[in-house]
């Protein structure tokens, strides 16, 4: 269809001017409804994703429209059904460890399985240790975790094959368990034969002690070297136990070698947990490793607005915004922020607010509201030990654009200026050197660690 064609070539432009995990959040399900005159009508999955488009992209979608030769005056987003189940429909039942078609692998990256479907199948499916809650479907994907949830996205498509064993590693309460979950789902509900199995290492430590106490471990031994996926949580708590660290060696060797993909999380890289054996180390470091990070604002902006959307409710800018602000580090316990509200304002018969979340939890106390651009400008040339007049000035020496650049990135991230205004706070008259400085470090810091611990000490020196 014509229309179709339009959209698809929108999207391709967008998809090149967006962040990978913003498309995949906000575009990747919608559709063309319909173009009458100058008026355009985009289909969106749901209300969330019409709120986003609505606020934060619709000059994005004009200005590309019309690139395609659509100059549309109006813009109208509306909810409809089939826009979530759009690029599902071509693809292709396989089975477990199978080689997929080279363009297959690739389109599969970007597809998200339907939560309904997989909860469907997955009563009649062998599983074990799975919940059903955690979906790629209801997974958000922002910057700090989009590598993760496209690896475990591709592992999903075609198990065993590459990525194995897959090491996740990041701090408490950021989505491992999650995404791990997701694929454990995904695969059982493709595979109802499959032996999926998810255990945390704790409760694997523990059957490994009982089994060894009844004399029990061969059982042990080829109940778990016979999965077809093993998806080990929280590996970390393998440190020091050293007769376990020997048997899950053995069933990693195992697994490994037939083919069957093994999926591990911790929260620290292999190389920073303890009393790990260096064979096993250098087994978990054989795959891909990925580091996830705490979901940035907007990302932590969507995990609540989504997670109220699951409770029937759509929740106000300010007040999500309040939310992702109030907890910063740990999604599970932003979860509870919002449940607590959530609870409170049924309660009480009360629509939930600023001042009533407010009055729950204080105000913002990890970000003082006196915060300025110019404490955080002074911070950074303090941590890099370098002149305010030379990071605002005009040398371009490599040691001063760095720090600069960072300064860019924190003004961005930590009191969401605009980019004009960026460039203006450090003396640049051209504000795309402010989005290319931000987007740099942004993609950097991702894979530098170095980077990122400066990052992190230049703001805990502003938020204590
Ligand atoms: P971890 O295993 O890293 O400690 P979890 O996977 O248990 O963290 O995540 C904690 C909670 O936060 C879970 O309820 C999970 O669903 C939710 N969560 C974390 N990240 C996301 C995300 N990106 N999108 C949606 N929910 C998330
Ligand atoms: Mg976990």
């Amino acid at each position: 269809m014509q229309q179709d064609g339009l959209w698809q070539a929108v999207l391709g432009e967008i998809e090149l001017s967006v962040s990978r995990g913003n498309f995949v959040t906000w575009f990747k399900n919608t559709c063309l409804l319909k173009q009458v005159d100058d008026t355009v009508v985009v289909g969106v999955p749901n209300i969330f994703i019409k709120q986003q488009l609505e606020r934060k992209y619709s000059a994005l979608i004009g200005d590309t429209l019309k690139k395609n030769g659509v100059a549309a005056a109006h813009i109208e987003y509306k909810i409809f059904a089939q826009a979530a189940r759009r690029g599902q429909s071509s693809e292709s039942e396989m089975s477990l460890g199978e080689p997929q078609p080279a363009d297959g692998q690739a389109r599969s990256a970007a597809i998200k399985p339907s939560g309904k479907a997989a909860g469907n199948s997955l009563a009649h499916s062998y599983r074990q240790g799975l919940n059903e809650r955690y979906t790629f479907d209801n997974f958000i994907v922002g910057a700090s975790n989009e590598l993760a949830f496209a690896a475990c996205q591709a592992i999903a498509q075609q198990p065993g094959s590459r990525y194995n064993p897959l090491f996740l590693y990041g701090g408490v309460g950021i989505g491992k368990t999650h995404l791990i979950q997701a694929v454990g789902n995904f695969l059982a509900a493709r595979q109802p034969n499959a032996r999926v199995l998810y255990i945390s290492t704790e409760q694997f430590v523990q059957e490994f002690v009982d089994a060894l106490r009844f004399r029990k471990t061969a059982d042990f031994a080829s109940y778990y070297r016979t999965a077809d996926v093993l998806i080990v949580d929280d590996v970390q708590f393998i440190a020091g136990k050293e007769k376990m660290q020997e048997e899950f060696f053995h069933t990693f060797n195992a697994l490994h070698q037939a083919n069957k993909q093994i999926i591990i999380s911790a929260d620290k890289p292999p190389k920073d947990i303890p009393t790990l054996e260096d064979r096993l180390r250098s087994r978990f470091t054989g795959g891909m490793s990925i580091d996830m990070q705490i979901p940035d604002f907007e990302t932590r902006c969507a995990i609540v607005q989504t997670k109220a959307q699951g409770h029937d409710m759509v929740l106000r800018q300010e007040v999500v915004e309040y939310l992702a602000n109030n907890v910063q580090t740990n999604i599970r316990e932003l979860e509870g922020v919002l449940n607590q509200l959530l609870a409170y304002c049924e309660m009480h018969e009360l629509e939930p607010t600023l001042v009533i979340a407010t009055s729950l939890f204080g105000s913002s106390k990890s970000r003082p509201k006196h915060l300025s651009a110019k404490q955080i400008i002074e911070r950074t040339a303090r941590h890099f030990q370098i002149p305010i007049e030379d990071i605002v000035g005009p040398k371009r020496d490599k040691d001063i654009v760095v720090p600069r650049q960072i300064a860019m990135y924190m003004l961005r991230n930590e009191l969401h200026l605009s980019f004009p205004k960026i460039a203006r706070e450090l003396g640049r008259k051209d504000h795309t050197t402010a989005i290319h400085s931000v987007d740099k470090i942004e993609r950097q810091s991702r894979i530098d660690a170095t980077l990122r611990n400066a990052i992190s000490e230049i703001k805990e020196h502003l938020y204590v």
